[in-house]
């Protein structure tokens, strides 16, 4: 095939690869605050460079990466674990008051809406499976994603996966997070000029997620320290890590994909 992106195949292009290898991909993520050192763009264009990997190796068609993700309001104790003294304040996503400007979040029954017509409509097309690329780690992005999986896949034709772009590189790693090492790695890798770590303090300067906006999974999960502070520093990031969190989730997702396809469509012979 001349190209795995969806918007540039002609109708010929396309069944032919339907015919030899029906499977879609879907990236997704939110245009999202990812720190003053940042593009908005982080999580839907680490999906995309996941899923045109993963196309690559193995087949497929990509489609057009959809820039939508959703966030809710902070709950207390998750403010508490962020670095923030006061219970009630509102803090959507990774939205901290200090943040010169906002993320573009979609309510969760909004973000629901639109990714299950960008479903029905790829599955439309024919295709055997879809494979949503998800770049975004919250519970409501995560929720909405499995929940339209499980309809689509026993009421439609399709069967559809939701994925993650980001994955541990072992059983290990802890350096999953918001717009740290790992993501900030990764960034690099995909496109260096659009990551500037200047536009942070100096390394000495510790970074509270409930002032930069910038957290690891750890704390969300109530295992950070006392301070809030991001223990898995962007400012380590290097195109070298990024390069291994790209190349992981590839090989995970590419032997998901390969793995179902099989049950659905056993190669013929056997
Ligand atoms: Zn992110």
């Amino acid at each position: 095939m001349r190209t795995v992106r969806f918007e540039l195949l002609r109708p010929g292009e396309l069944l032919e690869e339907m015919k030899r290898f029906s499977v879609a991909y879907l990236p997704v993520g939110p245009l999202e605050w990812h720190g003053p050192h940042m593009p908005f763009g982080t999580d839907p264009l680490d999906a995309q460079a996941v899923a045109l990997g993963i196309a690559e190796k193995i087949g497929g068609v990509v489609f057009p990466t959809l820039f939508c993700g959703t966030e809710a309001a902070r709950d207390p104790e998750i403010l508490r674990r962020m670095g923030f003294a006061q219970e009630d304040l509102y803090v959507v996503g990774m939205d901290v008051p200090r943040n010169p400007v906002k993320s573009c979040y979609f309510p969760e029954e909004v973000f629901g809406v639109i990714l299950r017509e960008n479903l029905r409509q790829i599955i439309s097309l024919g295709f055997k499976m879809v494979v949503v690329v998800n770049g975004h780690g919250a519970d409501g992005q995560l929720a909405t994603g499995a929940r339209l999986a499980k309809e689509f896949t026993n009421t439609s034709p399709a069967t559809v996966l939701f994925t993650r772009a980001m994955q541990k590189l072992d059983e290990e790693d802890q350096q999953l997070g918001h717009a740290n090492i790992s993501e900030t790695s990764m960034q690099m890798y995909i496109s260096g000029d659009s990551v500037r770590l200047e536009e942070l303090p100096p390394r000495e300067v510790p970074l509270r997620t409930c002032e930069w906006g910038i957290a690891d999974a750890l704390q969300f999960q109530g295992k950070g320290n006392p301070e809030a502070v991001v223990m898995h520093d962007p400012r380590d990031a290097t195109a070298a890590l990024g390069k291994r969190y790209v190349e992981n989730g590839i090989a995970r997702i590419s032997a998901q994909v390969l793995d179902c396809y099989e049950k659905l469509c056993p190669p013929s012979g056997q």
